[in-house]
């Protein structure tokens, strides 16, 4: 049952290996700037690479700033920084992104890389735990309303936290994405199948993927790319 033997320790959650390889390799890859496949490549060397964003997704979230003119954006959970190169190369010159992260050093793998891109001037690194970094955000009523998006990637047990910050700081308008909404894909698997290793965060997205269904303060789609986005608009 379940994920097929192929799938371990992928990022797509499609039913074939060879169908995920096909839409990076035909759709993806040939499109995807070479400073952010510099980033790609030497996070894959990091032994926790696979929490990199999905190439795929990150296809789709460039492309859903671009729809919406996105000019200041959130980000939480940066990581080696493909997500974060992604977005200041797809916001205007004038862009501004506060990206967050408690762990500066592996922002700093692909600092260099973002540097050549010449991009570095759109980002405000905060290291941070996140919770508190918003709520500091917060304080300044200038920043209430002001986002016009956002992209959550990291500790899951907050995301009905950040959801509930991000909704005062993004514009009615503006987009939150979610990432990891189906969890390896075991949000639909009986608990007994599901790794020891994955449980608990299984049981926090299964939880916010029920609260997203139900706020009626946002449009929601959830899209089985990568490991699962929930994109929001908030309304
Ligand atoms: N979007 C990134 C991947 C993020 S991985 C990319 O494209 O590569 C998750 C990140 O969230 C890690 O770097 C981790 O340090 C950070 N993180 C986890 N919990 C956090 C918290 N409570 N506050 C801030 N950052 C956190
Ligand atoms: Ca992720």
């Amino acid at each position: 049952m379940a994920l097929s033997k192929s799938l371990e320790g992928s990022k797509g959650l499609l039913q074939s290996q060879e169908l995920f390889e096909y839409i990076l390799e035909t759709s993806v890859y040939p499109r995807e700037p070479e400073l952010l496949q510099e980033i790609r490549v030497i996070t894959e060397n990091h032994p926790k690479s696979l929490m990199s964003t999905s190439p795929d997704v990150g296809q789709l979230i460039a492309l859903l700033q671009k729809l919406i003119n996105a000019k200041k954006t959130i980000e939480i959970g940066v990581f080696t920084g493909y997500s974060l190169l992604l977005t200041a190369l797809t916001i205007p010159q004038d862009g501004k992104i506060t990206a967050i992260d408690m762990n500066r050093d592996t922002y700093e793998i692909g600092l260099p890389i973002i540097q050549k891109a010449g991009v570095e001037h759109k980002i405000n690194f905060i290291q941070s735990s996140a919770l508190s970094a918003l709520d500091e955000l917060l304080e300044d009523d200038a920043n209430r309303e002001s986002f016009d998006f956002a992209f959550v990637d990291a500790d899951k047990v907050n995301y009905q936290k950040y959801h509930e910050r991000l909704l005062q700081l993004v514009k009615v308008g503006g987009i939150i994405v979610y990432d990891n909404t189906l969890w390896f894909g075991t949000v639909a698997m009986p608990e007994e199948f599901v790794k020891e290793s994955q449980k608990r965060n299984r049981l926090h997205i299964i939880e916010l993927n029920k609260f997203l269904a139900n706020d009626d303060r946002v449009q929601i789609s959830q899209v089985p790319l990568g490991d699962g986005i929930t994109i929001c608009r908030r309304l």
